[in-house]
């Protein structure tokens, strides 16, 4: 049976907006011919990708999410424009899904973890959940992580085009991208800015290994990426060396990424992360020595990390030399105890020290003997 095939011609227009694909569904219409240079609003294309109109720029047939000149904003490379083509085309179908509809709630949960957490402010932060194969949602540009809601998520290509959503796509999409290309079982990035983690990241040191068995089933060794531009392609290319085996990467002078299975278990290893960088912070406060997991009892937690399916460079030990040598490339990031927060170069007076062991023996004593 051949269907009919109906068109309307605003090819004299040099916007489609979301009235003019209300009419051609109303027509009924299953093209809508548009002139070469024609602007089409990001809600207006959803629509009619919804209602499986095509839009036919000049007599060519065009996705209904491939316009020529998107109305959004632009990042610093890529620009998210029509211009840049992905190999093959996505599909704006993807984000209407109940899988998708899932995947932005379950985004705006854990962007409003992170704004209580404190690993964002400001609009900081991002948060991307790759649904198929050329198809990544993500969080839009300029929009606090705790006012999220699943209106606000745009759906883009791989290669950054928004391809659906009204609201502008985030401009860190990139750093995300290189990841869920160059990991395919990477499906979701969360990227943000958590305070003693990003300490680590502007002293360009990672945190030591073997102090709290959670961080290393987790986490492991975490590597940091040399600082670029954010919203660079050079930028997103710095985590490339190490995301293949590292799932969490610092990102010297910036912050954190982190990719998962899940958009919830990515933003578990910021937590995660997070609180390690903090409690070495404390422990380097007590000025006394941090106590070490032996390497024997750790290769139980790698052996725990592997049932899991978790990425360690530990598994490979070729790959853990050239881990180290990568390391020792980058000035400073090499993992190291972290020093006093004090102000001061090293360990605090020997005066301060006995004050701090004496009033925290006398607190223990009191409370042993319920004062
Ligand atoms: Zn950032």
């Amino acid at each position: 049976m051949k269907s009919e095939v109906k068109s309307i011609d605003i090819s004299g227009q040099k916007l489609l907006a979301m009235r003019d694909a209300q009419s051609a569904l109303a027509a009924g219409a299953s093209r809508v011919l548009i002139c070469e240079n024609c602007v089409v609003t990001p809600s207006a294309r959803d629509f009619l990708a919804q209602h499986n109109i095509a839009l036919v720029a000049s007599g060519k047939a065009l996705a209904a999410h491939k316009d020529s000149a998107p109305a959004q904003a632009s990042g610093a490379y890529g620009s998210g424009g029509g211009a840049a083509q992905s190999k093959s085309a996505a599909n704006p179908k993807l984000f209407h899904t109940p899988e998708a509809e899932a995947i932005k709630k379950e985004i705006c949960a854990v962007g409003r973890k992170l704004w209580m957490r404190q690993f964002v402010d400001g609009n900081g932060g991002n948060i991307s959940y790759r649904i198929g194969p050329n198809e990544v949602i993500c969080t839009p540009t300029l929009v606090s992580k705790f006012d999220l809601t699943p209106e606000d998520m745009s759906l883009v290509d791989l290669e950054g085009n928004q391809v659906a959503g009204t609201k502008p796509r985030t401009s860190e999409i990139f750093l995300h991208l290189e990841i869920f290309k160059a990991v395919p079982e990477a499906k979701a990035c969360v990227h943000c800015h958590p305070p003693h983690a990003t300490a680590y990241a502007i002293t360009g040191k990672v945190p030591p290994n073997l102090v709290i068995p959670e961080f290393e089933v987790f986490i492991g060794k975490v590597a940091i990426s040399p600082y670029e531009t954010p919203g660079t392609a050079e930028f997103a290319q710095t985590v490339l060396p190490y995301v293949k085996t590292h799932n969490t990467v610092l990102l010297a002078n910036h912050g954190i990424i982190c990719w998962a299975d899940s958009v919830t278990h990515a933003e578990w290893y910021a937590e995660v992360l997070e609180t390690y960088c903090w409690t070495l912070m404390l422990a380097a406060q007590l000025g006394v020595p941090i106590s070490y997991i032996s390497e024997q009892k750790s290769a139980d937690l790698l052996a725990i990390k592997k049932k899991l399916g978790l990425p360690d460079i530990r598994f490979d030990t070729s790959r853990m030399k050239e881990c180290q040598l990568s390391d020792l490339e980058v000035p400073g990031s090499i993992a190291l105890t972290p020093s006093p927060c004090d102000g001061s170069t090293g360990r605090p007076p020997e005066a301060d020290l006995d004050a701090l062991v004496k009033s925290v023996t006398d607190a223990v004593m009191a409370a042993l003997e319920g004062k």
